[in-house]
């Protein structure tokens, strides 16, 4: 391997991505460290940790490597015959031959993870045909626009395969660009934004403390949108609780048909470890809606939108993953998955919801610790046995796997 700077050999990655960008297998460049907004009551991603922009040079840095890292796996392939294809048998190859970097001794274990994090991350991005980059962390479009161009730039000059460039972006940070720099960015290559909307709803974002209203999203949205960048809009049902539950459904359905975004993606609330809004619930100020509450709220938000989005529900704390497709002449189809469910027996629902929630755990984990085997093992023995501690035993199963998701 003809990498001189061993010491030096990683690129920064951050801790989540959207679930398309992992779908397909975006390469994960960091631009700015965290959130700077931070005080989300339901989220917990970034709250112990401290807000950081990143110098140019270095991001420039980290691309550097990633290309490196992309030379080396193309000249591995061909020479052991792959030509320039890439498995699992590349992985090892190049594992193998550089136990200085990635082996156990290669450094602090957090660096040599973070290399074998890179690694993988390299070879699933030139297995999909290194096409798609997503920038991290929390919100890019909180950088000054000129660095952000020179950022995209570098990136196509360096990866002339990109054609995608995205990122997660606040609906203020959205708001506060002005159209011209919008359109540099467009122009620079940055194609779709990632907007947490949350929440259309007044009351609800203002309880989240999520840092903006319901008209604010809809500025900052349509401006994004008129610069011809793609956008994704995120909506979490269940983020009303059992208080603002039906105005939050009808507000989101409301606020984002107005937007009329590309993509309306589902991310159901949950309840995470470490998020003030946990606090909240255990203290009495915030009641969680029940999964069929949720269900029934997906409905309504629905039936409410009046836009030409494309509608997914592609997180795993998700329900019903068949909630999917364009609109409007998908509506009703959407619409029949949710009465679909609503009709099931309620031993159906039951095993229904066990299904899918087994399905997230084990899509992303691979395997049941010994005690959630148990509890999985309990539910099924009484939903098999139709007992009438049935519900209990799921909801406690259920419990132990979502868990995992927080
Ligand atoms: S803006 Fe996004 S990342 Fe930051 S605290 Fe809110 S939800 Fe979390």
């Amino acid at each position: 391997m003809n990498i001189k700077e061993v010491d030096k050999f990683f690129f920064e990655m951050g801790p989540i991505r959207p679930p398309s960008e992992g779908r397909d297998h975006s390469l994960l460049i960091r631009t700015t460290r965290n959130c700077s907004w931070n005080l989300c009551e339901f989220c917990a991603t970034y709250k112990s940790k401290k807000f950081s922009y990143r110098q140019v040079n270095d991001i420039k840095k980290d691309i550097d490597v990633a290309r490196t890292i992309h030379d080396e796996i193309n000249t591995v392939s061909s020479e052991i015959g792959l030509a320039g294809r890439v498995n699992r048998q590349v992985v090892a190859a190049l594992w193998e031959e550089n136990p200085h970097i990635y082996g156990e001794g290669a450094g602090d274990p957090e660096t040599v993870s973070l290399r074998q994090q890179n690694l993988i991350n390299v070879i699933n991005w030139l297995g999909s045909g290194a096409k798609t980059v997503f920038l991290q962390d929390a919100d890019a479009l909180i950088m000054r626009t000129p660095e952000l161009v020179e950022i995209i730039g570098y990136l196509k000059e360096t990866f002339p395969t990109i054609e995608r460039v995205t990122s997660y972006a606040r609906s203020k940070s959205c708001l506060r660009k002005s159209p011209e720099k919008l359109k540099e960015l467009h122009e620079a290559g940055l194609t779709r934004l990632h907007v947490g909307l949350e929440s259309g709803c007044d009351e609800v974002l203002a309880f989240m403390r999520k840092g903006v209203t319901a008209q604010e999203q809809v500025e900052g949205g349509r401006k994004v949108a008129d610069a011809m960048i793609s956008l994704s809009e995120y909506v979490m049902p269940g983020l009303g609780g059992r208080r603002w539950s039906e105005k939050h459904a009808l507000d989101s359905a409301r606020v984002l048909s107005e937007i009329d975004p590309d993509f309306i993606r589902l991310r159901s609330l949950v309840l995470r470890r470490h998020s003030p809004l946990l606090a909240q619930a255990q203290a009495g100020r915030f009641a969680e809606l029940l999964e069929d509450e949720v269900v029934e709220e997906i409905g309504l938000f629905i039936e409410n939108l009046h836009c030409r989005a494309y509608v997914v529900s592609d997180q795993m704390a998700n329900l019903l993953f068949g909630v999917e497709g364009q609109l409007p002449q998908d509506k009703e189809q959407i619409l029949g998955v949710i009465a679909a469910y609503r009709e099931m027996l309620p031993m159906e629902k039951l095993a229904f919801r066990l299904r899918q929630r087994l399905h997230s755990f084990l899509s992303v984990y691979g395997r049941l610790s010994p005690e959630l085997e148990e509890k999985v093992q309990e539910a099924r023995e009484a939903l098999q046995k139709e007992k009438p501690e049935a519900a209990i035993k799921v909801d406690a199963a259920i419990f132990g796997l979502k868990e995992a998701f927080v």
